[in-house]
């Protein structure tokens, strides 16, 4: 199934995409509020959600005039977040002067290295990215796959990972570069308000298959920067899922940016930031393609 946030006159609907093709408004029909709350109830409610998708007779539809918003706009606390985990990425970032010795100064580190995004920073597929967040003007793009947990739980095993995922999204983990360097931690660079564009869409797990066969893309004003299969994440997923899961309990609706590939705006010399009126697009097989201008 592919659910998504809609914004109506500042009221948000939560809708799936029916076997029409049109969005279903799940929140008018009184199924669930948002979707963090239909993932909590998804054992008693998958069911009854795919006859509706298969049936959708007159459920209501999602109006014409609807905008897209994240399709978990008010996450429940931090986006869990992965530093350097793809090879080629790990070398750019080590080799660009930007990493400001977070993280230890080994280009491929040993172990997962787990940062976060304050749920503030969330915005929806098309919204502005306010160069404002960062007084530098280093702006840089991150394509990433986000994985959103269904079933929660603490020292998750690598080996039943995969039951405890609802589903996927795209996420650009848009860095403040220079904020990122100077206070030595990434929590400000890459948490301040706006600097999360997410969606368009989360694509439940089972729709997706094998997802280490998943593509992403990412480009700047259509010129493509990064290209990568997610099988070439350094720690995958189930690894993350189960390394976050030995400190802190997974809850339902939380969500993991897995990290991104190589082609980030520092890989290049001189870097090449994002400036007012760039247009970053992220792509991802099966899910779809995150738009996002820089305001
Ligand atoms: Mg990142």
């Amino acid at each position: 199934m592919r659910f998504a946030t809609y914004s109506h006159d500042d009221i948000l609907s939560v809708a799936v995409e029916a076997s029409d093709g049109t969005q279903l408004d799940l929140t008018t029909a009184g199924i669930a509020d948002e979707l963090v709350t239909l993932i909590q109830n998804w054992p008693s409610t998958a069911d009854k959600l795919r006859s509706l998708v298969a049936n959708p007779g007159d459920c209501p539809r999602i109006a014409d005039r609807a905008q897209r918003a994240a399709p978990i706009p008010r996450p429940l606390r931090n986006i869990f977040c992965v530093g350097k985990n793809y090879r080629e990425h790990a070398k750019e970032f080590g080799q660009s002067g930007f990493d400001g010795g977070a993280t230890g100064g080994n280009e491929v580190p040993d172990f997962p290295i787990i940062f976060s995004k304050a749920t503030t920073s969330v915005i929806g597929p098309d919204a502005a990215v306010p160069s404002a967040s960062d007084p530098y003007d280093t702006l840089d793009y991150e394509g990433e796959l986000g994985v959103i947990i269904g079933l929660g739980g603490k020292d998750i095993a690598p080996s039943n990972a995969a039951q405890h995922i609802f589903g996927y999204t795209i996420i650009n983990d848009v860095t403040a570069r220079e904020v990122q360097k100077l206070h030595k931690q990434w929590l400000l660079g890459k948490g301040a308000d706006g600097l999360c564009p997410m969606g368009p869409v989360v694509v439940t797990a089972d729709e997706i298959g094998d997802v280490a066969a998943l593509r992403l893309q990412t480009s700047v004003n259509g010129e493509l920067r990064q290209d990568a299969l997610v099988a070439d994440l350094i720690f995958d997923i189930p690894t993350l899922i189960a390394t976050i899961s030995r400190y802190i309990t997974l809850l339902p609706g939380d969500i993991i940016a897995t990290g991104t590939p190589a082609g980030v705006g520092i890989g290049f010399d001189p870097p090449r930031f994002l400036k007012t009126g760039d247009h970053v697009a992220v792509s991802i097989s099966r899910i779809g393609e995150l738009n996002n201008m820089i305001a």
